[in-house]
């Protein structure tokens, strides 16, 4: 097949999701931000560079998601003449009148997940995010030669109900029907339009093909904790053999990554089958990735309720790391969610296990103290709107993350989206109109925690990033500008007012 006639099976997504953001995690951020606000070539020259393409139009990285379907495409039998991860910017390279699927991965094509309260606090137009989807699955190739368009990954839910032009949503892992799903497609044979894939065990997730953004390496998959608003998807926790986990390593340093993240639902938990750590099996993993000598490792998720019950590891992981002497920080994705036992225990029961939920806010603090002693900078999400939330449950949240505020780090307000198939799928999201004074207060308590840690976080960050002096002075320019822009919202908001 030539190139100009494309590949049957096409891998991509729009820029947002094909880029390393300089390899700074914060400024993925940017991509919730309206082009009105940010205009594109900033968004493209300091924030979201592409990721580097190679002659024949693929993608050097790509999400960690997308090279998993990649691999199970070949291992189903799919050869490379037919599948291709293409670059967003080189499609007329992949796509042609031969290509009969594109598959788009997306964590938030729509962007109801990441802040979703911004655009209605700015209402300067839809995020980068969205519009460049919607540009994809527009994309003059596609309107051409009409190829089937499958949208997977995290956020393809948010487009049930959505008429976007896109033909099937694939909710669930990839490995275990798409390739299926190709096959029908490229028979001829009927598909329906929403495809739920199953989950494949641990030892069938496929080794990647070719490096991933960030340097992601899963290490396993699903969470027993079963919080109300969570995917489905996460319930069945399983963790890849080592020596699997090992080759995607190898394969990312082969591909040119020299940092390597490592990805699961909670980093404690890997090799164990319940709520106690597996200590020496999750040490014994960090000392066999370090082995094969990255630049820098770093872990995404954590349970708070384990690294509590589990302190002495946090610890012996900082030092085999190295983290102090080999490198400055490690990265905890953390879910503080709210401050309120009382909604813990309607919608998140399992959270602070073995804790007692009673004591969660002293949960946080402790392990706030914890990242701080080590240096490990907390990301951290709550969820404002849950259900039955009230206004003395906002004020119990603010008063967690104001007794939090002297720890370097982030915390993401979001508010509560349904997510389909969750155990909340049915109830309505939480929205603008609905948001109380006290919610407000905690927005703007949130953002001026962010504004005041972000140029700490930035020359931390700086470490793994790859710009240039130009684009770390612009950063900080950017920063500054930011700074005096949103503190007109900010004072509103802690006033207890809407921000406009
Ligand atoms: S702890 Fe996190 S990953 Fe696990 S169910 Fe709750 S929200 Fe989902």
């Amino acid at each position: 097949m030539s190139a100009s006639r494309g590949k049957k099976i096409v891998l991509t997504s729009d820029e947002t999701m094909m880029s390393s953001y300089y390899g700074g995690v914060m400024l993925g951020f940017a991509a919730i931000m309206p082009a009105s606000v940010l205009p594109d070539w900033i968004f493209r020259s300091f924030f979201c560079p592409p990721v580097p393409a190679r002659g024949d139009g693929s993608a050097q990285y790509a999400p960690c998601g997308m090279r998993k379907v990649e691999a199970a495409l070949l291992e189903a039998g799919y050869s490379r003449d037919d599948v291709m991860v293409a670059h967003p910017a080189h499609l007329e390279k992949a796509i042609g009148p031969d290509t009969k699927i594109v598959g788009i991965t997306h964590d938030d094509p729509m962007g109801k997940i990441a802040v979703r309260e911004l655009e209605d606090i700015i209402r300067r137009g839809p995020p980068h995010n969205r519009s460049k989807f919607l540009a994809l699955v527009n994309h003059p190739l596609l309107k051409k030669h009409k190829p089937r368009i499958v949208v997977g990954g995290n956020g393809s839910w948010e487009l049930i109900g959505e008429d976007v032009g896109v033909d099937h949503i694939y909710l669930g892992e990839g490995e275990s029907d798409f390739p299926e799903v190709c096959r029908k497609i490229l028979l001829g044979e009927t598909v329906p339009p929403v495809i739920r894939g199953t989950a494949v065990p641990a030892e069938r997730i496929p080794i990647n093909r070719g490096a991933t953004i960030g340097g992601i390496v899963e290490i396993g998959r699903g969470c027993w904790r079963g919080c109300a608003f969570c995917s489905p998807t996460m319930r069945t926790m399983r963790h890849r053999p080592m020596q699997n986990i090992l080759e995607d390593v190898r394969v990312n340093l082969a591909g040119g990554q020299r940092d390597i993240l490592l990805h699961c639902e909670d980093f404690f938990a890997y090799g164990s089958k319940g709520m106690h750590p597996a200590e020496e099996k999750v040490l014994e993993l960090v000392a066999n990735v370090m082995k094969l000598g990255p630049r820098t490792l770093d872990v995404s998720h954590l349970s708070l309720a384990a690294v509590h019950q589990s302190q002495g590891l946090l610890r012996k992981i900082s030092e085999v790391v190295g983290v102090g002497s080999n490198q400055k920080y490690m990265s905890a994705w953390i879910g503080i969610e709210t401050g309120s036992c009382r909604i813990l225990q309607m919608h998140m029961p399992r959270k602070a296990l073995p804790g007692d939920i009673g004591n969660w806010p002293e949960i946080v603090r402790d392990c706030y103290r914890l990242f701080d002693e080590e240096s490990w900078l907390p990301v951290a999400s709550l969820v404002l709107g849950l259900p039955g939330e009230t206004a003395s449950d906002v004020i119990k949240t603010t008063e967690l993350v104001e007794s939090l505020k002297d720890y370097t780090g982030l915390m993401l307000p979001l508010f509560f989206t349904t997510i389909a198939d969750t155990k909340l799928g049915g109830v309505r999201g939480f929205a603008k109109q609905d948001a109380l004074p006290e919610h407000w207060e905690l927005v703007g308590l949130c953002l001026e925690y962010n504004l005041r840690h972000l140029k700490k976080l930035h020359r931390l960050y700086s470490e793994r990033m790859t710009a240039g002096p130009a684009v770390h002075a612009a950063l900080t320019g950017i920063n500054l500008v930011a700074d005096i822009a949103l503190n007109k919202y900010l004072k509103r908001m802690k006033r207890g007012e809407a921000p406009n």
